[in-house]
């Protein structure tokens, strides 16, 4: 004859659980683990005694069993995910900064200029739902072009909140928790509007570094997609332009460049350019016995980005200012009050302070990488 248990089991396995939810949230772990062994125990039973529910009731013992195996590990992962958040959001405070830079502070690159311009007025105005601004850009490039700057161009212009972030960084220092860290970013940006989100290296979220990596840089990338579009569907009236920069945008792959429909070349300065890069970064300086054209010549010859123009620049600089003042080390000496007495001497620059300044220079780039770039514009760009 079989007794049916199934009413006093059962009514022992509500007080089990009981007892094991009241010491989970007093922190007992080892009240809690008994207890959960305990449900798993009831419900071996119950399956034993309703047969036509066995399946059920053993799928819940498991279940039971693997809680009591959590029971302490569960606290950890709780407190752990707190402590990451206000991590993330310390993280992502110091990714912030307030940007000062101008449109003037770019030499050349009219057309990226003027692109990106319009890109921002058209999403600051009034305007009818068809009209979709821009949320995402890509500008690709040789290294030291400018990408950088005109993000914090486009940050200084519009007094927003510039988030630079360089994704290879992220990647490493919040290796599979990236995504959320993505997606706190974004939290913020919106919070913190007009922002702009600046993503360095943007390629580091889809080269496959290794298995490991690339799920992690998947996970960010398809956060940080998301993030995009849900800008996109909401017409949200913030404003938070995400602007992404590669040098090596070959490395993409379909799924981030259908989402960057606008990509910008930024290639290295014309002739025209350079002599404007010159010009900015000898500001305060006079350099009207120096032949511009004949400098910016010779850089458009050694393949030179703005950061080279402005190694050559700094370089000259130097040359000029030790010749100036040959007593500098001497000063070294003085107390700073004693210091701010005293000016640096200057004179006009002169060719010769360029000598061995093109030497020093090395670009990295060459004739074969451009065309690369210029054919990947061609396919890609626009
Ligand atoms: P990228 O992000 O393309 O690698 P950056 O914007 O960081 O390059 O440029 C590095 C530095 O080189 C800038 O801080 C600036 O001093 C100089 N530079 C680059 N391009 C230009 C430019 N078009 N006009 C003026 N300075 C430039």
């Amino acid at each position: 004859m079989t007794v049916d248990l199934s009413g006093p089991l059962l009514a022992a396995l509500e007080k089990a659980k009981k007892e094991y939810k009241k010491a989970s949230d007093n922190g007992n772990i080892k009240v809690a683990k008994e207890k959960a062994m305990e449900c798993s125990r009831i419900l071996k039973a119950l399956a034993k005694n309703v047969p036509s529910y066995s399946k059920s009731y053993l799928d819940k013992a498991k279940e039971w069993e693997r809680m009591a195996d959590n029971v302490g590990k569960r606290r950890m992962v709780e407190k752990t995910g707190g402590e990451t958040l206000d991590e993330f959001k310390s993280y992502i405070e110091t990714l912030i900064s307030k940007s000062t830079v101008t449109w003037n502070e770019i030499g050349g690159l009219e057309q990226v200029k003027q692109l990106m311009m319009e890109t921002i007025v058209i999403a600051g105005l009034k305007k009818p739902d068809a009209v979709k601004p821009w949320k995402g850009i890509l500008l690709f490039g040789p290294p030291g072009t400018g990408k950088t700057l005109l993000a914090s161009a486009s940050a200084g212009s519009l007094n927003a909140t510039f988030f630079n972030v360089v994704a290879g960084k992220v990647l490493s220092k919040y290796f599979g928790e990236s995504s959320k860290l993505v997606s706190a970013l974004y939290d913020l940006a919106k919070e913190k509007a007009p922002s702009i989100v600046f993503i360095d290296e943007f390629d580091a979220l889809s080269l496959s570094r290794g298995m490991d990596m690339s799920e992690a840089s998947r996970r960010m990338l398809s956060e940080l997609l998301a993030d995009l579009d849900g800008f996109q569907d909401k017409k949200s009236g913030d404003f938070v332009l995400t602007l992404a920069a590669t040098n090596v945008p070959w490395d993409l792959d379909e799924a981030v460049l259908s989402r960057f429909p606008r990509r910008i070349y930024v290639p290295l300065p014309d002739e025209k350019a350079c002599q404007e890069i010159i010009k900015i970064h000898m500001k305060g300086l006079d350099i009207s016995n120096v032949s511009l054209s004949e400098l910016a010549h010779k850089c458009r010859l050694s393949f030179y980005s703005g950061r080279d123009i402005a190694s050559l620049c700094q370089l000259a600089m130097w040359n000029m200012i030790r010749e100036e003042n040959k007593d500098l080390a001497e000063y070294a000496n003085l107390s700073y009050k004693e210091l701010v007495k005293r000016s640096l001497k200057i004179r006009p620059l002169k060719m010769r302070d360029f000598d061995g300044a093109f030497e020093k220079v090395k670009a990295p780039i060459t004739k074969d990488k451009i065309e690369k770039y210029e054919r990947w514009n061609e396919e890609y760009g626009g």
